[in-house]
């Protein structure tokens, strides 16, 4: 079984400094796909977000960053960026893994709600499997498994820590973990992400990791 290393941590942004409210109101998700996703594997993957972080309490409202107005306020929010082609078209025989599939921007020491997945890594890094499923059913598939690597990264922001735990919060994926019928956090990481409060922000920038 092969693993994937996750989290590539880099990137200079500016820091935040929201706290998480005593009730959980929607966490806005500002979204850009370097290419549009086809509204199956969209929809399968904003399910899957949900479906692992509802249970804990957390809800989420996606919004498409290219299409805000530029004056709305969230509690908290943050930024998915998906890297390049979300579809599962042209799927190989040959799975192969390259880097990360997701990775988070940390600035000194602190995260930073700016989240990157990479659509290609993680279509070619499942393909074989994809393809014993049915044609019809492959991109349901494959946005299910981005949202297991985007509720990853999300656990990182806002749990806010770098640490690994069981779960979908483990350090390592395997393809069965992607296309597995269910995946979700186990109750340490659970309670982590419940009762978490990111840190104030430094302000400025800083420098590279
Ligand atoms: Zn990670």
């Amino acid at each position: 079984m092969k693993l994937v290393l996750f989290c590539l941590l880099a990137g200079v942004f500016p820091g935040w400094s929201e706290t998480r409210g005593a009730t959980f109101a929607p966490i806005t998700l500002y979204t850009q796909f370097e290419q549009a996703p086809p509204g199956g594997v969209l929809e399968a993957l904003q399910d899957e977000v949900a479906s692992i972080m509802a249970p804990i309490g957390i809800r989420f409202e996606w919004r498409d960053l290219g299409k805000t107005g530029g004056h709305e306020v969230s509690a908290e929010l943050a930024v998915v960026t998906f890297k390049g082609r979300c579809d599962a078209a042209g799927l190989l025989t040959r799975s192969k893994f390259e880097g990360a599939l997701g990775w988070t921007h940390v600035s000194d020491g602190q995260i930073l709600p700016f989240t990157d997945v990479s659509c290609d890594r993680v279509r070619e890094f499942v393909q074989t499997g994809l393809l014993a499923f049915r044609v019809e059913d492959r991109e349901a598939k494959y946005g299910r498994a981005l949202g297991r690597v985007l509720a990853h990264e999300l656990y990182h922001i806002f749990a806010n820590t770098l640490r690994h735990g069981s779960g979908v919060a483990k350090e390592s994926y395997s393809v069965q973990d992607l296309l597995a019928d269910d995946f979700q956090f186990e109750a340490k990481e659970t309670r982590m992400l419940q009762t978490s409060r990111p840190k104030p922000a430094v302000e400025g920038t800083a420098g590279t990791m």
